[in-house]
């Protein structure tokens, strides 16, 4: 952004005799610089930069950028700053967008990557690189300058002073290190402070934005107390999970059904505070028991869900471990009291010749929750695995 407000000042004073490429030259630097900012908020929301869409590694986004700018390069050579408001050298700007916008996408490593190859080539066209180095490290510098103080555990008004004070001291010592008459670099060490104001502001409230987007999205799927997924997120795993079973020949799946015994007098006897944190250190054991590639969810209230891949005697053989986890460790809460608790458990299998559609598997389920009813029946703390054609009193 103070590229783009240098950049702004020059074009401003000779804005009358100028043509509308300086226009286009200012607007493209602030909405490559904003992207730029706000990528960093963003990324972890937008669907480009998630691991499962991710089609190309950081290096190859930074080689493309590396590529493409260093053509900008080629193009432009010969352009200096005398000549800096025309068409070309709009085009001649492109190259510091490309670093950006690799910055943004992939991260540090594309980014440098990019730099790298572009400054290379500039290098390798007029043997100049001093100017290229000049430009690009100030921005490069303000903008990690920017992106350190907004990291910090500070109040949001003295990251705004830093910020601002830190961004126009460097940008107008650049300035004055390249020649500048000390009047002049006043002038946009005032006007940066003016712009990084309206800026700062604006992006803070962008990222509040961004972090209560995040915030909503995460308890939409998430529960807030266990922090296990919700039924929602684990009707979403399903679906993907039943797609996925269509080509998977001889897998099965295990529906492990966990209900606490009496959770009731819990609440009774020691509180519902204390209730929540026996739910909370239950989450925490079936989450230590789940294979990391399986499913584990809150049902709601003292119910959790588990889906494993795995067969029916491995299944079997996990809940009888929990069970008898849960029966000999008392769960410690923080006041220092032990609560004993135990677990009922149901079991149920889902294999591609039962489970085609979403609903059956929601069958697998209510299977392993008659089993779990049957654990409850048979004096709880059991664990019972649902037999179809059988009474099941195993
Ligand atoms: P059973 O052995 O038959 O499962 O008996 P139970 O008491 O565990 O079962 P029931 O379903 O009758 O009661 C569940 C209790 O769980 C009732 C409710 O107060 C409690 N509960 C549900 N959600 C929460 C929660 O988030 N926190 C706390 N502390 N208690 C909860
Ligand atoms: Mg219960
Ligand atoms: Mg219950």
């Amino acid at each position: 952004m103070f590229l783009a407000l240098y950049t702004n000042i020059e074009s401003m004073k000779r804005f009358m005799l100028t043509n509308s490429a300086s226009i286009v030259l200012n607007f493209i630097s602030l909405l490559a610089i904003y992207v730029f900012i706000y990528g960093f908020y963003f990324r972890k929301l937008s669907p480009f930069f998630r691991k499962e869409y991710r089609y190309i590694s950081h290096l190859q986004f930074g080689a493309i950028g590396g590529i493409l700018g260093s053509i900008t390069v080629v193009l432009t050579a010969g352009y200096t700053f005398g000549h800096f408001y025309n068409l070309e050298a709009v085009a001649m700007e492109l190259r510091t967008y490309f670093v950006f916008i690799a910055l943004c996408g992939g991260g540090w490593i594309s980014g440098l990557v990019t730099w790298v190859c572009i400054a290379a080539m500039r290098w390798i066209v007029d043997g100049s690189i001093i100017y290229f180095l000049q430009v690009n490290s100030i921005d490069m510098i303000v903008i990690v300058f920017t992106l350190i103080v907004l990291r910090m555990d500070l109040s949001r008004t003295l990251k705004w002073v830093i910020m601002t004070l830190g961004a126009a001291v460097l940008q107008s010592g650049l300035f004055i290190f390249r020649g500048m008459a000390i009047r002049e670099a006043m002038i946009y060490f005032l006007a940066t402070m003016v712009v990084s104001f309206v800026v700062f502001c604006f992006l803070f409230y962008v990222i509040q934005a961004a972090q209560m987007f995040i915030y909503f999205k995460e308890n939409a799927m998430q529960d807030y107390l266990t922090k296990l997924d919700n039924v929602r997120a684990l009707h979403a795993k399903i679906v993907h999970l039943v797609k996925r079973l269509r080509y998977q020949e001889d897998k099965q799946y295990v529906v492990v059904l966990a209900d606490i015994d009496h959770f009731k007098r819990v609440n009774d006897t020691f509180g519902h505070a204390a209730g929540d944190e026996v739910l909370k250190q239950f989450a925490g054991l079936l989450a230590h028991y789940c294979p990391k590639d399986d499913i584990v969810a809150r049902m709601g209230g003292e119910e959790f869900c588990m889906i494993l891949s795995a067969n029916l005697a491995e299944g079997e053989r996990l809940a009888e471990r929990l069970r008898a986890d849960v029966e000999h460790n008392p769960f410690i809460l923080p006041s220092g009291s032990s609560v004993q608790v135990t677990v009922s458990f149901g079991l149920s299998i889902g294999d591609r010749g039962s489970v085609q559609k979403v609903n059956d598997m929601y069958n697998v389920i209510d299977e392993a929750d008659k089993a779990l009813y049957m654990s409850k029946a048979k004096g709880r703390n059991k664990v019972t695995v649902y037999r179809k054609d059988e009474t099941m009193d195993d």
